[in-house]
């Protein structure tokens, strides 16, 4: 199958959670499927510009980081909820789709100049993004793309990453 097909498979709609009216995507399937898991995994890596390290953010964000920083030898950074990182950090608050949150990288993470695809499982709101991109630039790293599973394209989120190449496997 298509990798969208491969993605919708791997992905369950919950009702009201986490709060009542949200439908969640839930993507745990196509994570606990290993050909799956594998073929989204090189989808991302096959897609995107050259880069020198995965961002992942907190917490599915992880497991997909760790898959192309592995597969493709890259280092792997991870953006972390507050007040998680050991050492000084960079920090950024937004709004997201469901309330509040703040995100931090530690301002050692990147090399000036590294190439940073940052990664995610879902682009809803765009809040999430926006706030990792902002890291990373402001840790000195150039964001060479930002990556998801799947986008909720009908909440508009890539509009808030202004130039920046984004990719989806599947949009919906
Ligand atoms: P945003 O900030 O509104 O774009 O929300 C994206 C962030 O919230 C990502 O880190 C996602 O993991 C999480 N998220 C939002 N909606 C969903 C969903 O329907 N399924 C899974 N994760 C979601």
């Amino acid at each position: 199958p298509e990798l969208a097909a491969v993605v919708a498979g791997g992905t369950v709609d919950v009702l009201d959670f986490p709060k009542p009216g949200i439908v969640f995507k839930d993507l745990m399937p196509l994570f606990g499927d290993g050909p799956a898991f594998k073929r989204a995994v090189d989808g991302i890596i096959a897609h995107q510009s050259p880069f020198d390290v995965v961002a992942g953010v907190e917490a599915r964000g992880f497991l997909i980081a760790a898959a192309i920083g592995y597969a493709t030898g890259a280092g792997v950074v991870p953006v972390r909820k507050a007040g998680k990182l050991p050492r000084p950090a960079f920090s950024a608050s937004y709004a997201l789709e469901y309330g509040e949150a703040t995100l931090e990288v530690h301002k050692d993470a990147f090399v000036a100049g590294q190439r940073v695809l940052v990664v995610d499982d879902v682009l809803a709101t765009g809040g999430t993004a926006g706030a990792a991109i902002d890291l990373v630039e402001q840790a000195g790293g150039i964001v060479s793309g930002f990556s998801v599973l799947m986008e909720l394209g009908f909440l508009d989120g890539r509009e808030r990453l202004g130039k920046r190449p984004v990719h989806a496997l599947l949009t919906v």
